[in-house]
């Protein structure tokens, strides 16, 4: 992917602060921190979207994920962290190729995310998403393996 950023950084052509790195992860300091210390974890492989990854990379790249996420609490005296995960432009995603968010959060950071929280017209409403979610993955796995 010539023209994909983060596949520029794996390959050295565009500079990044490198946190970890492994024959198969990556892990730099986020350009434009939402707080201090925001560290991307990406598969050097370009893979997007999250579902495309392969599930045994994606083992991997969600134990690098918590390593970063220790080494914030321990290094930074980080008092808490959140991954976050986007999978398409409405999602807010920017780059796509698929990456972790791993950001330290600390009791003064100023920082708090602006969800709403919703709710369901009725119970039915709720079963009848979690039905079409759970026939989706069961069809998947059938016509996968
Ligand atoms: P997304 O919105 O796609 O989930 O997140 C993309 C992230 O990549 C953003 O947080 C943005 O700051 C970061 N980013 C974009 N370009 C670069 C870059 O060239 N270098 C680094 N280190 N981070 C970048
Ligand atoms: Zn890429």
């Amino acid at each position: 992917m010539d023209d994909c950023i983060f596949c520029r950084i794996v390959k050295e052509e565009l500079p990044c602060t490198r946190v970890y790195e492994d024959d198969l992860a990556l892990a730099f300091m986020d350009i434009a921190p939402v707080v201090r210390g925001h560290v991307l974890v990406i598969p050097r492989e370009h893979y997007d979207p999250l579902y495309a990854v392969p599930e045994r990379l994606l083992q991997h790249l969600i134990g690098v994920v918590s390593r970063v996420a220790r080494g914030q609490m321990t290094g930074l005296q980080a008092n808490g962290v959140n991954i976050m995960q986007a999978n398409g432009a409405v999602a807010g995603q920017v780059v796509p190729h698929v990456h972790f968010h791993v950001i330290p959060r600390f009791h003064d950071d100023g920082h708090s995310w602006n969800w709403r929280a919703g709710k369901y017209d009725n119970p039915d409403e709720a079963h009848g998403l979690a039905r079409k979610i759970h026939e989706a993955i069961v069809f998947t796995q059938n016509t996968s393996s």
